[in-house]
């Protein structure tokens, strides 16, 4: 029998107390566990895996998106199909009634930015192991009520609540800016959270008086949360912003007491690697495969996100041996790519040197994009503050070259050709903002 209060003290002891051996002993045993569950009850990974040797869990192939969304109906444990399920989920956004179960499960569509579309499944019990998870281990200010107000495009499963302690609000991120202020100003959370590009917006209606709420917290989630924006939102509503780290597959990472941001080992196991699958060291970056603990009508074996993160090689002052991500850098296939200057080779360069050189070379630049076309090509879309003559322009341009021309040089890589371009950049929230993108395919991933 599940005992939620034996749950919280497992959670906390686990998190404040355990050894980096205790970490890997345990997750061993559930790798075990979860390995001989889903051979057995999924018929996909029971094809999958056949021939590999089951115990030898780091050789195994990787699933992703495409594999999961194409084998829903196999990999499920639970018999359901993949048509089915999606009808629910088209149903569901249609008439924007995101309560109902189907067939005792909830069942919700994550929005990739290439347009293809993922099902994001979880049963009742698995929805509320993970926000128990959230709700122990979530370093929630003191206060006599928590009213969160979480600005979410699509529903994630199992969130909403209305109790005595805990109020949790949807905003869409879909209404126009001057509803969402409204929403927000009669909602007045004390917690506020939402992806960092809608924070920004709000931080900007903060400032110029339209919205009146004060939180005690922000919390960035579904985008990368750069420095500079996460500094612009901590300053204009004079709080702090922490990070929480989630795909539709896993909850991956939650930020503790001193605003880390720690995986839950316990619940997922991470594994950072390089492009030919080994690990890297922690502080270098890698990619993202996730293996889940909780899910089990949809096993997540080795799942390879298009996400890619640097691990902190410090360890935290709050104690817990729970690794830390220093920086998660986006999505692996809009990194940047330099030629290699002595071989052919491509490499990567993390999009906050190009971020970074961007906004600090003028204090015009109100908006950006940069786009590589090619290893040799990078577009710069830039929207300036209003009446900026010619020469300032000029100079703009040429203090992103200088600076770009360094990261590339530094990274022993070709400085690719770069050309400017002018426009009215409005924020697409329906889309994750994506200010650094790249339009050619490089198959790191596969
Ligand atoms: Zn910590």
């Amino acid at each position: 029998m599940f005992n939620p209060l034996r749950f919280l003290w497992r959670v906390n002891n686990r998190f404040e107390n355990w050894e980096e051996e205790d970490i890997k002993k345990y997750q061993s045993k559930q790798i075990d566990k979860l390995m001989k569950f889903a051979v057995k009850k999924s018929k996909y990974y029971s094809t999958f895996y056949s021939g590999y040797n089951l115990s030898d869990f780091s050789n195994l192939p990787f699933i992703n998106k495409q594999l999961f969304m194409d084998n829903f109906t196999q990999l499920n444990t639970v018999g359901l199909t993949r048509e089915e399920c999606i009808n629910h989920c088209l149903e569901k956004e249609q008439s924007r009634d995101f309560s109902e179960y189907y067939k005792g499960y909830l069942v919700g569509m994550s929005t990739g930015t290439s347009g293809n579309r993922g099902i994001e499944f979880v049963s009742k019990f698995e929805a509320f192991m993970m926000q128990l998870l959230v709700f122990f281990r979530f370093p929630f200010p003191k206060t006599r009520r928590i009213n969160l107000a979480f600005i979410l495009r699509v529903f994630s499963p199992g969130f909403g609540h209305n109790g005595r302690k805990i109020r949790i609000t949807y905003v869409s991120p879909l209404d126009p800016m001057e509803t969402i202020v409204e929403k927000l100003n009669v909602l007045n959370p004390n917690l506020l959270s939402g992806p960092p590009s809608v924070l920004q917006a709000l931080a900007r209606a903060k400032n110029e008086g339209s919205l009146k709420v004060s939180p005690i917290l922000i919390i960035s989630y579904g985008e990368v949360l750069s420095t500079n924006v996460k500094k612009i939102v901590e300053t204009d509503f004079n709080c702090s912003v922490v990070e929480v780290y989630k795909s539709s597959e896993s909850f991956i990472a939650l930020p503790c007491k001193d605003g880390k941001l720690h995986i839950n080992e316990d619940t997922t196991y991470v594994e950072v690697l390089d492009k030919n699958n080994e690990p890297v060291k922690p502080g270098e970056p890698g990619f993202v495969v996730v293996t889940d603990f909780i899910k089990r009508k949809t096993p997540i074996i080795r799942y390879k996100l298009n996400d890619l993160l640097t691990i902190d090689p410090e360890p935290c002052s709050c104690g817990s041996k729970f690794r830390v991500i220093k920086e998660v850098h986006g999505r692996a296939d809009d990194i940047i790519l330099g030629k290699k200057i002595s071989s052919d080779e491509l490499q990567f360069i993390l999009p906050d040197y190009i971020r970074r050189s961007i906004i600090s070379s003028s204090e015009h630049i109100e908006e950006y994009n940069a786009i590589q076309t090619s290893p040799e090509n990078l577009i710069i879309k830039l929207q300036l503050a209003a009446n900026i003559d010619n020469q300032v322009k000029k100079d703009i341009e040429s203090t992103i070259q200088q600076g770009l021309a360094n990261i590339f040089t530094k990274h022993n890589s070709e400085v690719p050709e770069i050309e400017f371009l002018y426009l009215n950049l409005k924020q697409d929230f329906d889309k994750k903002l994506r200010r650094i993108q790249r339009s050619f395919a490089e198959d790191f991933l596969n």
